[in-house]
């Protein structure tokens, strides 16, 4: 079995967060926590590299349909539609449009329970009911009941791996291997190993 430091997790940056200069405040949230990063590059992806990314998990436009319907649902408001998936087949349309309209930043975060804690910190979906202290909750303003009137997709800055087996999936679908480092950083002594030495003389 593979140490938990070992789990790794995909980032993206999205148009909006890079437009709104938030590329280093971004990271440092991240890399502040102990994870390393072990990939990073910048790129403008294509409408087709956006759809392969988002539909990697059969189950993704099912899900992401249900969750939008229970947020309106918890305001008392009625859903765009009571079919989960002609919603999401409007969020997928939407997403291609926000996601090649410029350059994003792609980057593989890895340290013990990556997935976990990038969710954490990045926070939920709907920037509107995302927790202070999180980056969507923190840098911007977006809600469902805005991009679904404006009909495009909610801007929440960034996205990250929802699960181990998503991360497994998505990770390969934007990097290749030899673009992913395999290196050492000196915090990880104090974080993982068993035993602090090497600190007094
Ligand atoms: P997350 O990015 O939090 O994992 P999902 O995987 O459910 O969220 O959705 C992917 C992206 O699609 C979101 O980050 C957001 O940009 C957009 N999106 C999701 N649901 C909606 C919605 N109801 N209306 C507009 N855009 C949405
Ligand atoms: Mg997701």
């Amino acid at each position: 079995m593979k140490h938990p430091k070992e789990e790794r997790t995909l980032v993206l940056i999205k148009p909006d967060a890079i437009q709104r200069a938030l590329i280093g405040e971004i990271v440092r949230r991240y890399e502040r926590l102990g994870l390393k990063l072990i990939g990073l590059k910048m790129v403008v992806p294509t409408a087709e590299h956006v759809e392969g990314h988002y539909t990697l998990d059969p189950s993704w436009r099912k899900v992401t349909g249900e969750k939008t319907i229970a947020s309106y649902r918890s305001r008392n408001l009625p859903p765009p539609s009571e079919d989960p998936l002609e919603i999401t087949a409007k969020i997928l349309k939407n997403l291609k449009k926000y996601l090649t309209s410029g350059p994003i930043i792609c980057m593989v975060w890895q340290g013990a329970h990556a997935v976990e804690l990038v969710r954490k910190i990045t926070g939920g979906t709907e920037p509107r009911t995302s927790p202070v202290g999180t980056i969507r909750g923190d840098f911007v303003v977006d809600s469902y009941v805005m991009s679904d009137a404006d009909d495009r997709a909610v801007r929440n800055l960034i996205h990250a791996s929802g699960s181990i087996s998503e991360a497994e999936m998505e990770i390969p679908h934007w990097f290749e291997k030899k673009e992913l480092i395999d290196y050492k950083v000196t915090h990880e002594d104090i974080l993982y190993e068993k035993e602090l030495r090497g600190i007094l003389p």
